[in-house]
């Protein structure tokens, strides 16, 4: 039976929520998590599933990296099975300009130690069987790159954070109570009230939303993004492909049924929280994918939806506490919450339990210059 009062708040049960939750409650705290719908029902259970670490800040490489780890022993930890497969990432050059960027980029992360290297169009016709050539020069390809199931992740971390507090779906917060500064309680849409000194809003796409119940301006916006998924068909590539074309698109093949999953950034962007779907995208894809992979251009799609990139100025996360004592805001993965979510769990809960991290995430904090850009978006 839960009672209303707990050590730490969770507001949102996607990747964020659940690894902070399921890290906070390893330090023997009392988590609730709240969710307005069920879990995963945010980007978390929209996203396709990718795990790279081929980034452009050495901050951004090592958070990467970290989560790789934790993604390894998953299975382990969580006695759940993730569905965790290594199959790498390949970013495709098909110019000049790309291939600098790679070549540059590659000396940053292979000096931190990660496997990655730019390799030629004839090796890439090696490990992707069927790939147009026009125009390709090569690619920058890290095979321990990987892919995991979002919603095994989600209900691994839920069942550990159950063990010493709650998860409770179907509970919108509508209100974050203050009193001295300082976080007391929150209230939901049914008119119920939970205590805790610490609430962390880990609400996604709503994280602007949910701090504008404090008055507190964050800047995360929201942005759709559409994906789709086909039917299965026998696995003959291993890795997600990335066509960094400006009118390219990235997918990879499910581990297990080996369905084609993927999706493109829209240009320009679509602003805003709409879960709508077109037809334009279906088109569009199908187009981009049999232009790259001439054997994909007839297979058939069989289902087709969209989700919020939760967009931060810069590219980089928010992980920071903020002026009102006991609120914290962890959010703004611009696209890369699934991937991310393991390590930034963790780098959260340090932060709130114990107010230090391991190591510097200052290019995280709420009030920061957020004129830098990460590269690899
Ligand atoms: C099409 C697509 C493909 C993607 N592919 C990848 C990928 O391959 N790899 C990768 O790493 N990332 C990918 N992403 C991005 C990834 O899905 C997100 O970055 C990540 O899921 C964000 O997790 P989150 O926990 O912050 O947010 P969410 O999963 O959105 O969780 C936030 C939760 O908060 C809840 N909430 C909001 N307001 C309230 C409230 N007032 N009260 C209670 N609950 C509330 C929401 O219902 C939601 O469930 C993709 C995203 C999309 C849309």
């Amino acid at each position: 039976m839960t009672n209303n009062t707990a050590d730490v708040i969770i507001i949102g049960g996607g990747i964020i929520g659940c690894a902070t939750g399921f890290y906070l409650a390893e330090k023997g705290l009392k988590v609730y998590l709240l969710e307005k719908d069920y879990l995963t029902a945010g980007s978390t259970g929209r996203c396709i599933g990718g795990i790279r670490q081929q980034f452009s800040t050495k901050l951004s490489i090592r958070v990467a990296m970290e989560s790789m780890k934790k993604f390894e022993s998953m299975t382990e930890v969580l006695d759940q099975d993730v569905e965790f497969h290594r199959g790498g990432y390949l970013f495709l050059a098909h110019s000049e300009a790309k291939k600098t960027t790679y070549l540059e980029l590659i000396k940053l992360q292979q000096s931190m130690g990660l496997d990655v290297d730019y390799i030629s169009r004839d090796d890439i016709e090696k490990i992707v069987p069927g790939i147009s050539t026009d125009d390709l020069l090569g690619g920058a390809y890290c095979p321990s790159d990987a892919q995991a199931n979002p919603f095994l992740c989600v209900d691994g971390y839920a069942k550990h954070i159950r063990k010493n507090g709650a998860v409770i779906p179907h509970k919108e917060i509508t209100s974050i109570n203050i009193k001295a500064g300082k976080v007391r309680s929150i209230t939901t849409n049914d008119n119920e009230t939970y205590y805790a000194p610490i609430i962390v809003n880990a609400a996604g796409p709503f994280v602007k939303n949910v701090a504008q119940l404090v008055d507190i301006d964050v800047p995360i916006e929201a942005e759709r993004h559409e994906a789709l998924i086909t039917e299965p068909m026998e696995r003959f590539f291993d890795m997600m492909i990335v066509d960094y074309r400006n009118d390219g698109c990235y997918f990879n093949q499910k581990w297990g049924k080996g369905s084609i999953i993927g999706c493109y950034t829209p240009k320009p962007n679509a602003p805003g929280q709409s879960l709508g779907t077109s037809f334009e995208f279906v088109k569009e894809m199908g187009r981009r994918t049999g232009r790259l992979i001439p054997g994909l251009a007839n297979i058939k799609i069989i289902r087709q939806w969209s989700g919020s990139y939760e967009m931060t100025p810069d590219g980089n996360p928010i992980l920071d506490k903020t002026d009102i004592q006991g609120f914290y805001i962890v959010g703004g993965m611009c696209g890369h919450g699934f991937m991310l979510g393991p390590e930034i769990g963790s780098l959260a809960a340090d932060f709130i339990a114990e107010g230090k991290t391991s190591y510097d995430i200052s290019t995280f904090a709420l009030k920061r210059d957020y004129t830098s850009k990460e590269v690899m978006k």
